[in-house]
């Protein structure tokens, strides 16, 4: 069998990758919603992969993975990949779980990221508002995760929050960093406490921080928080766009404290993991399949991770609906240090027209049951998508 194209095509804001065989099966895989600017980066890879066989995953994979980077960059890779594993799981008649080593589990665990409401302001009082809503959504989510400090507006909109000049110039990506001040710091513990009230002990709050971080105000933070039902502190110290590791700083504060400390959402590749894992850098990792390097990458971290005594939880807040059925495949097959992975949703809504299979990946109770469907689950309706395709991708569906 031979991969004889890879078509890319801008759908919604995600990147979206179909590889075409001479089988007349195709495979399908997308980046993150954020990512549309990624697409000459995937069309970079296509001469590396026409003409290989997509059931030997690994063996296409090893001709392209050293051309990729931490995010945004490894997402180019990664959307691929998910791609090589549809065609494979469609060819060999069977859900992507059985092909990544089978399935321990029924259904999967899903944490909040991504039902958002707005925040009505910096305040306890709005954080405890934010958190009810998120707490009474449907899906009865069993952990919510809520940015503060550097992750979000507070940095930026509490007065004196830190010893910096706040910044948004670079559209959000977290440009902050340095030393909280003692208002500062009291101000993000009430938000917290505030939360934490309305979660109880129903829900478990992890806490998306940075980065932006110093190595003193992460320990204090993490200190001043033990003995309550903290999930994980992530992205502390570095975190989102950050295109490095320094696990150094985080072995000045894990050891320290008894509340969990989590990274590694932007990190690509397993190679970048080993310091983290073998050090104890961290209690938790995060990495993101659209970003690792794809399922099988995130496989193995995990399997390391857990004979080092380190947890995981997938993040995932904008990998869409193929991303989705993606992380349900993977989290099948991830073995007991999985906590739930950071649930995708649709957008813009009518994502919900375009693609089988979501009936299959309903939440309840914070859960999705795991199907059987070949592939990933979830294939185009073309007549539906061809809507909402560009002009220069009209293509993308043909042979
Ligand atoms: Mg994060």
């Amino acid at each position: 069998m031979k991969i004889t194209d890879m078509k890319v095509a801008i759908i919604g804001n995600h990147p979206v990758v179909r590889l075409t065989t001479d089988e007349g099966i195709d495979g399908i895989g997308a980046a993150e919603l954020a990512k549309p600017y990624l697409k000459p980066m995937i069309e970079f890879y296509r001469d590396m992969i026409i003409g290989k066989d997509p059931t030997d995953v690994e063996r296409v994979m090893l001709g392209i993975r050293r051309m990729g980077s931490f995010k945004p960059w490894g997402a180019a890779v990664s959307a691929i990949e998910f791609a090589l594993w549809d065609v494979a799981g469609k060819v060999a008649g069977l859900p992507v779980y059985k092909l990544l080593g089978g399935k321990i589990r029924d259904k999967v665990q899903v944490y909040n990221g991504n039902v958002r409401f707005k925040l009505e302001g910096v305040d306890p009082e709005h954080y405890a508002a934010n958190m009810q809503k998120m707490k009474d959504s449907p899906e009865n989510f069993s952990i919510i995760k809520q940015g503060i400090a550097f992750h979000g507006n507070m940095a930026s909109d509490v007065e004196d929050f830190y010893y910096g000049t706040p910044s948004t110039r670079l559209g959000g990506r977290h440009p902050n960093r340095g030393l909280i001040t003692y208002k500062g710091f009291n101000h993000m513990l009430a938000c917290i406490d505030a939360m934490l009230e309305v979660c109880g002990d129903e829900v478990g709050l992890a806490l998306d921080c940075g980065p932006g971080f110093t190595v003193p105000d992460a320990l204090k933070l993490a200190k001043a928080l033990e003995g309550k039902n903290i999930m994980w502190l992530e992205d502390m110290i570095t975190g989102d766009y950050t295109p490095y590791v320094l696990a150094d700083l985080y072995t000045q504060v894990t050891p320290y404290t008894s509340t969990p400390i989590h990274t590694g959402e932007q990190i690509y590749l397993r190679q970048n993991f080993v310091e983290l894992i073998e050090r104890n850098a961290v209690n938790v990792l995060g990495p993101d399949p659209a970003d690792v390097g794809g399922l099988a990458e995130m496989k193995f971290i995990a399997e390391y991770a857990d004979l080092h005594g380190i947890l995981f939880a997938p993040h995932g807040t904008v990998d869409g609906l193929i991303g989705l059925a993606a992380h349900v495949q993977l989290a099948a097959v991830l073995p007991d240090n999985y906590i739930a992975f950071e649930l995708p949703n649709g957008q813009p809504e009518w994502w919900y027209d375009i693609l089988t299979g979501l009936d299959k990946l309903k939440v309840k109770d914070s859960h999705i049951d795991v199907n059987d469907t070949p592939g990933l689950g979830v294939s185009f309706i073309v007549e539906e998508a061809m809507k909402y395709l560009r002009e220069e991708d009209a293509g993308f569906f043909d042979d």
